[in-house]
């Protein structure tokens, strides 16, 4: 027997090359696994047995696992004083799907060669309305991680308050590199399949990674081609086809105004301080936007190639140079730290601790993707004394990565509750399409306000009722189930 072939030798081999060490960490299947074991043995048998049935149905669903980790050990705090819940196997019900498509989406790229791409959409839960949810198009694209962006998507809808049930779609096409007539052309086939599982009523999709006003301009045309109808199918339309003001800003507004909440509520402010912000896309951008516009200073930004270091800020002329460059040119951040002075450019290295997460500043917002801070990134923020970390993008830390960050006494704004500001005013965008109107800028923001004000009231209230103050992770999760659950129950076993 070889060296290699050998388990000793493979797993010494594995563990000397620490590329694959800090992959295998981030697909967190080592010390989130110790995490987990010692946790699940403290919850309640229910719990436990939803946790272990979903390990056991879906083995190879990481993203999927941590999702409902994540949330069954805040609704464990609760199960024992719901029996209700238990009878009516609203868990194991809550963890499968009410309905998965998955489908093949052929396509011509510009040489009149066929590609093909795989498409999805999960409908995870009706109970509460219509499935609503975005479509990713990034080349990650996966079952797994298309199941826990719809099992978030359930509870984070329920926050809203407003009556929309979760789903998510996507597929594994990359827009990168692609021309117009291509996006096009994917987004038509894409649709020639999808069209038949939604509609204004039933499953309403909206706009992710990698789809934009472009992409949602060319799945509407398509839709309403095929069903020779007009209809609210779709939301972050563009304006003159029936799309609402303040969507493309309400996911990174949302998310500045419920930071703001919880700083409010804790004695501290935005004004005057230094911000990390992750990503350059839609969430990020608008980020940047609300901050500096009450008055935070915004120092990086990031893509999947690298990040920027502006230590004297970004400005409105800045950020406006950045849309330029991230939604018309669709160029990389890199071209900014060419374009203005002062401004330091790092080379994304996956094998180390990423260097967003070690630049001193108050609070950190990241807005990329999931699983973007880990261990050795929540504890950089730590070390440089981050106060607030504001999830704009869905599930960014890890299980590690959170405990860190909580157990140091940062506030943690859980994706479910700060990021809900997309779906929020998607959900404003069916009234107004529902009711032929198009609201003002000021009307939607307003209402926008309003309604991430009363989730922050609600997830603090939560949390100090059935966990602990400032637990806004038990507090979301625990505040979104609760409806989705009763819900659930008055509809009886479907
Ligand atoms: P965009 O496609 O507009 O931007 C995504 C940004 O994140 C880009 O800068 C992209 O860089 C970067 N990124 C994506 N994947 C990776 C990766 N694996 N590693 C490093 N960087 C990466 O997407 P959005 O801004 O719409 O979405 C960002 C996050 O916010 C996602 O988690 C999404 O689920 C969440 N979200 C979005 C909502 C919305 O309304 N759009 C609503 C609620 C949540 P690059 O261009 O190089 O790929």
């Amino acid at each position: 027997m070889t060296f290699r072939t050998s388990l000793a030798g493979f797993l010494a081999e594995y563990l000397i090359n620490f590329r694959m060490w800090r992959l295998f960490h981030f697909s967190f299947t080592c010390n989130v696994f110790i995490i987990m074991r010692k946790e699940k043995k403290a919850m309640h048998d229910e719990t436990q047995r939803v946790y272990e049935h979903v390990l056991r149905t879906d083995p190879d669903q990481k993203e999927f696992q941590q999702a409902v980790y994540t949330f069954l050990v805040s609704i464990d705090k609760i199960i024992e004083d719901l029996p209700e819940v238990t009878y009516n196997r609203i868990l194991e019900r809550m963890t499968e799907p009410e309905r998965v498509i998955m489908f093949r989406v052929p396509w011509l790229d510009d040489e009149g060669k066929i590609q093909i791409n795989r498409g999805f959409r999960i409908e995870m839960s009706s109970a509460i309305g219509p499935y609503k949810g975005g479509l990713r198009f990034h080349p990650s694209v996966n079952l797994s991680i298309m199941k826990f962006l719809a099992f978030e998507q359930v509870f984070k809808n329920s926050l809203t308050g407003l009556p929309m049930g979760g789903g998510k779609g996507g597929s594994d096409f990359n827009p990168k590199g692609k021309s117009d007539a291509e996006v096009m052309r994917f987004c038509q086939s894409f649709m020639t399949e999808l069209y038949r599982h939604i509609g204004a009523d039933t499953d309403v999709p909206a706009g992710d990674i990698g789809v934009g006003g472009r992409e949602i301009g060319y799945l509407f045309g398509q839709y309403k081609r095929i069903t020779n109808q007009f209809t609210g199918v779709l939301t972050g339309k563009g304006m003159d086809f029936g799309g609402s003001n303040i969507r493309p800003e309400a996911t990174g507004y949302g998310l500045v105004y419920l930071s703001d909440a919880i700083l409010g509520g804790n004695g501290m402010k935005l004004d005057g301080k230094t911000c990390l912000v992750s990503g350059s896309g839609n969430v990020a951008q608008y980020t940047v936007e609300k901050l500096t516009e009450l008055g935070a200073k915004v120092v990086t930004l990031s893509d999947s190639s690298g990040m920027i270091y502006d230590e004297s800020g970004i400005t409105p002329e800045k950020l406006r140079w950045i849309m330029t460059l991230k939604n018309v040119r669709r160029g990389r951040i890199r071209e900014y730290a060419e374009a203005f002075k002062g401004v330091e450019y790092i080379e994304r290295d996956a094998t180390k601790p990423n260097p967003i997460w070690d630049i001193k500043a108050d609070y950190a917002f990241p807005c990329a993707t999931q699983n973007e801070i880990l261990k050795e990134d929540a504890e950089n923020l730590v070390k440089n004394g981050i106060r607030l970390v504001g999830e704009g993008a869905n599930m960014p830390c890890s299980v590690e990565a959170e405990r860190i960050l909580m157990g140091s006494g940062v506030l943690l704004a859980p994706a479910k509750a700060a990021n809900a500001g997309g779906v929020a005013v998607s959900g404003l965008e069916m009234a107004q399409n529902s009711s032929r109107m198009q609201w003002t800028r000021e009307r939607v923001d307003s209402e926008l306000r309003t309604i991430m004000n009363n989730i922050y009231r609600n997830i603090s209230e939560a949390a100090e009722k059935y966990s602990e103050k400032n637990n806004y992770v038990d507090g979301a999760n625990i505040a979104g189930f609760m409806k989705v659950s009763r819900a659930m129950i008055a509809e009886g076993c479907v």
